[in-house]
């Protein structure tokens, strides 16, 4: 069955792999990108770009209402987007910390919170959040990243609890260190030092989250919710 499905932040790195993953499955894909050009290959594919940024929650209105339009109301949410500004506490001003938060943890909340409407009203939905390992293992410089990556665990907790019974579910999945623009801007010796952390050795390919993404949402996982996936390589063992 041919799915709604939305991805914030699919026009590059993880967003891309997951509404491409989600696309060749054969689901209807729209994606949110906030700057330059919707890329080709998504194109190719038949998904729709729209053009949104999160932190704006007239635009989130736009982009659903475009998608609700396009691909009927959204039936899986994946709530992908995110930034980085990192700096050690003494050096973070006041917009760094909420720069970050209010992409991160408030942006989520506002596509999350729009995408319920059509999910309570089919008495059914998929939720998933990209969180990230350091939101549970914290990093020195990354304060702000790791309170919004933290607080998206807290977020689709309650939410799980709220509207399980409406048959909508809210999984995180705390990605690793993953191959991305956002690690490219990482020295080398700081992406050396990372993988001699992994126990798997090496970055992972957003690929690889795609894959637990779509098993969240798949019939398989119906009985998830609640849950932190890690796909980490093991750096977050035990947490
Ligand atoms: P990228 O920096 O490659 O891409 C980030 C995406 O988020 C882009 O599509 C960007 O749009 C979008 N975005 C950022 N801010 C906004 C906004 N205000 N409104 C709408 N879209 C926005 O990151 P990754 O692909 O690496 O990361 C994707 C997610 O995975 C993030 O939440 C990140 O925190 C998380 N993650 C990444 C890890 C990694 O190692 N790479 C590890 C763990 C978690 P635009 O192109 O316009 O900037």
């Amino acid at each position: 069955m041919s799915r709604s499905v939305l991805v914030t932040g699919g026009n590059r790195g993880i967003g891309l792999a997951i509404a491409r993953a989600f696309a060749d499955a054969g689901d209807k894909v729209a994606y949110t990108y906030r700057s330059g050009e919707p890329p080709q290959a998504l194109a190719e594919l038949g998904c729709l770009a729209v053009k949104c940024d999160i932190t704006d929650s007239e635009q989130v209105e736009q982009a659903y209402k475009e998608i609700e339009e396009k691909h009927g109301p959204v039936e899986v949410l994946v709530a992908n987007a995110g930034i980085t500004r990192d700096q050690l506490l003494m050096r973070m001003s006041e917009e760094d910390f909420s720069a970050v938060l209010d992409t991160n943890l408030t942006g989520t909340f506002r596509v999350v919170k729009r995408a319920n409407r059509g999910m309570l009203r089919a008495r059914r939905g998929r939720v998933v959040l990209i969180s990230s390992v350091i939101g549970l293992l914290g990093q020195a410089g990354q304060a702000n990243y790791a309170a919004s990556k933290a607080g998206l665990v807290g977020f689709a907790r309650s939410l799980a609890r709220e509207l399980g019974s409406r048959n909508i579910t809210f999984n995180v999945v705390a990605p690793g260190f993953v191959d991305t623009d956002m690690t490219r801007e990482l020295s080398e010796e700081q992406r050396k030092g990372i993988v001699e952390q992994v126990p798997l050795k090496r970055y992972a390919q957003p690929e690889e989250v795609a894959s637990a993404v779509r098993f969240l949402a798949s019939d398989d996982a119906a009985y998830i919710t609640g849950a932190v996936i890690p796909v980490d390589g093991g750096l977050g063992m035990g947490h």
